[in-house]
């Protein structure tokens, strides 16, 4: 069987190599230079650091899985860094039971009452329950109105912008339910990972073809298909792409009622800029979610803070990490203008900073980020089997009801590969 996998991301790459297994003769088309989708990372003297920030929950089995699978998990770093948010100036602790009722912004039993519905939500298994309600509805009377508006709110805010009161409490739901308070990392960078998968397809006979742009999906007689490439046609007997639903549904022919009932719903775009510092922007702080009004930026995520400085050559690293819709102004501001606009906001975290600790900086950018997850999301979440024959569609806009993660793509594929097998 010849399949052809639209994207090396990592459900595509998860899905290469378990149809390599299965015998498939597979072939892998990605747009970008290298494999590894939005987890993908860059060189940084010998190791690699991720475009955006990523860790890995210790609920996270299927990639943890992989990884010892292809020989990695020895080098995954468990720890429990320091997650903050930023109320009235001052980061506070708040990742435990502890921490919440101690965290000081809140009157003593307003603590209680938050402390109480977030244990709910650890306790509730049944999701569905809550997927239909609006987040911030439910929050305002379970968490109570202070908690809502000092943490809830902001961070809703943050993440989803103008989208903030109508996103589904199931999201919130899995965010609580599902995370633990133990993150990991793979050592020396997720790059490794990717790179590991692609290498192995490769070793089972796939091709993989990057720098390559899938322009259209179309069927041929006989049951095969024809996927048309910046480089030219390839024909399969089945097409899996891993491209987000709204890109996939450009690719294919029209397909009405297919197209009414799935192509809907927003996206966010993700941007980062990182800074490589002289010495550390906060002193414990791994994970800064920003509840304060006014920051151009949703959360600062100081790496460096979770993995010592010394794997980067004694290099602080710091994300300052935004989603946004894809038309934002931000967008289009070069690097030394956004850390211009950044500077002064970044000595509120920090008032003793000053731009001569930046030795270095990047900018990163990508479409499709983020599914905006409304009350009736699940309703149009498409099946992986579309109405053109041995096409399927399997990606991160289909992860529900968990916020997206390398961990929900390596287990969509997987079972993926088992159905198609
Ligand atoms: C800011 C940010 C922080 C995150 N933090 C974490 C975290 O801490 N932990 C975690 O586990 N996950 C995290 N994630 C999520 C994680 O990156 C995604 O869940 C994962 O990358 C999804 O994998 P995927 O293969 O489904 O999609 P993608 O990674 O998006 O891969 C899709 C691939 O398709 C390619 N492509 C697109 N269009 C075309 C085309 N026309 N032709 C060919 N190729 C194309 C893309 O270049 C890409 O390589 C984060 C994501 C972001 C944006």
């Amino acid at each position: 069987m010849e399949t052809t996998i639209l994207g090396a991301g990592p459900l595509g790459l998860t899905l290469a190599l378990r149809l390599a297994l299965q015998g498939d003769r597979v072939t892998v088309i990605e747009r970008a230079a290298q494999p590894g989708g939005l987890a993908a990372g860059f060189p940084l003297g010998d190791v690699t650091l991720e475009k955006f920030y990523h860790h890995l929950f210790r609920s996270d089995h299927a990639i943890i899985e992989l990884l010892n699978e292809i020989g990695l998990g020895d080098d995954l770093f468990w720890e429990t860094p320091d997650t903050s948010v930023l109320v009235g100036g001052k980061p506070y602790t708040l990742n435990s039971a502890g921490s919440v009722l101690r965290f000081s912004p809140l009157l003593p039993w307003e603590r209680l009452r938050m402390g109480a519905a977030i244990a709910y939500l650890k306790l509730q298994s049944n999701y569905q329950k809550l997927q239909d309600k609006n987040a911030a509805d439910w929050m305002r009377p379970w968490m109570g109105h202070a908690a809502y508006d000092k943490v809830g709110g902001p961070q809703l805010a943050g993440k989803f912008g103008d989208y903030a009161q109508d996103i589904s409490m199931a999201w919130m739901w899995a965010r609580i339910h599902s995370r633990t308070t133990q993150l990991g990392y793979l050592h020396g960078g997720f790059q490794r990972f990717y790179d590991r998968l692609a290498e192995l397809v490769g070793v089972l006979g796939g091709e993989l073809h990057f720098s390559t742009t899938a322009t259209s999906i179309r069927d041929r007689r006989g049951g095969r298909v024809r996927v048309g490439t910046s480089h030219g046609d390839i024909i399969a007997d089945r097409v899996v792409s891993t491209l987000p639903t709204r890109v996939t549904m450009k690719l294919l022919p029209t397909l009405p009622s297919f197209q009414r009932r799935y192509d809907v719903g927003a996206a966010l775009s993700a941007h980062c800029l990182i800074l490589s510092l002289d010495r550390h922007l906060m002193e414990r702080v791994y994970w800064l979610s920003i509840c304060d009004p006014g920051y151009p930026f949703l959360a600062v995520v100081e790496h460096t803070n979770f993995i010592p400085p010394q794997d980067y050559d004694g290099r602080h690293l710091v994300y300052f990490g935004n989603y946004l819709p894809m038309d934002h102004p931000l967008f289009k501001l070069p690097k030394e203008a956004v850390l211009e606009e950044f500077l002064p906001h970044i000595k509120r975290i920090n008032p003793d900073f000053a731009p001569e600790w930046v030795r270095e900086s990047w900018m990163f950018a990508a479409p499709f980020a983020q599914p905006v997850v409304t009350p009736d999301y699940h309703r149009h979440i498409p099946p992986h089997v579309t109405p053109l024959r041995n096409v399927y569609l399997a990606n991160m806009f289909q992860v529900y009801p968990q916020d997206r993660g390398q961990n929900y793509a390596v287990d969509m594929a997987n079972w993926l590969a088992r159905q198609l097998g």
